[in-house]
């Protein structure tokens, strides 16, 4: 709107809509209201303990206007293909509960028992702050170290979130260690249309990918190993 990119003839305030805001425990899953704020997602104790790769995320969303009133679902709703949350959400293998008029579509809750690890990683753009590059990495590691599962969601880089599914591949099996990751990470870019614009060239944004991957995964490794 600010843009005059869309002028629409009414505009609808959710924010006293009760009951769409705010983060809370449920069923061995954490349960994040629509229109609870970035700022919100970021400071929640629930948030900071279980899930610490959305609190980095949210950290560095934009700045502090930004955070203090955008919302996690008017991010997911815009699905703008640099947002934060869309990858985040992906790597977690979160589900979004969508009502209407119509009916309403179940969530699927997120598992939170067993030793794993997300960690979050971003470079923004200088002047708008959405990223660049981001990538969000969730992994799950067996008793002897070694990857059972991994979810690692790039955003930035293409027309929409895209899963890394060939690192996730490459880690599969093996035991996280540094060289396996960056072995693994380098695969971050194959098979993405990587467009060059303003912010580098194809073969740039294709090292970004390897290098935010690798070190996302990494951090996430050591938080699934410190559980
Ligand atoms: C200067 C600037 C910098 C930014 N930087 C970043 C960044 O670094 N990373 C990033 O991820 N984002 C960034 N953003 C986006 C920001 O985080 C907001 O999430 C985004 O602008 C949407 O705003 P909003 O949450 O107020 O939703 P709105 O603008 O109110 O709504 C966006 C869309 O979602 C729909 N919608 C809103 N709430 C709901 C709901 N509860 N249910 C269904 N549909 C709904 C609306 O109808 C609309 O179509 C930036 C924005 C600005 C202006």
């Amino acid at each position: 709107m600010k843009l005059r990119l869309a002028q629409p003839g009414h505009v609808v305030d959710l924010r006293k809509v009760p009951g769409l805001s705010g983060v809370t425990e449920s069923g061995g899953a954490v349960v994040i209201g629509a229109m609870t704020t970035h700022y919100e997602v970021g400071s929640s104790p629930l948030v900071r303990t279980k899930l610490p790769m959305m609190a980095e995320a949210a950290g560095q969303i934009g700045d502090a206007q930004v955070r203090n009133l955008g919302t996690i679902g008017g991010s997911l709703a815009h699905a703008d293909p640099a947002a934060d949350w869309p990858a985040v959400l992906v790597a977690l293998d979160a589900s979004v509960r969508i009502a209407s008029s119509r009916g309403e579509r179940n969530v699927k809750v997120e598992e939170l028992a067993g030793r794993y690890g997300g960690a979050y990683e971003k470079l923004p753009h200088p002047a708008s702050r959405f990223a660049i590059v981001g990538v969000a990495a969730e992994v799950f590691l067996d008793g002897g170290g070694a990857v059972t599962q991994s979810r690692i969601a790039l955003t930035g880089l293409a027309s929409k979130v895209t899963r890394a599914s060939l690192v996730e591949q490459a880690l599969q099996g093996k035991k996280a260690d540094p060289a396996a990751i960056k072995a693994a990470a380098a695969r971050a870019a194959q098979g993405l249309e990587l467009r060059a614009d303003l912010t580098g060239s194809a073969d740039y944004k294709a090292n970004l990918a390897a290098v935010y991957t690798e070190r996302a995964v990494k951090r996430a490794v050591s938080r699934a190993l410190e559980r």
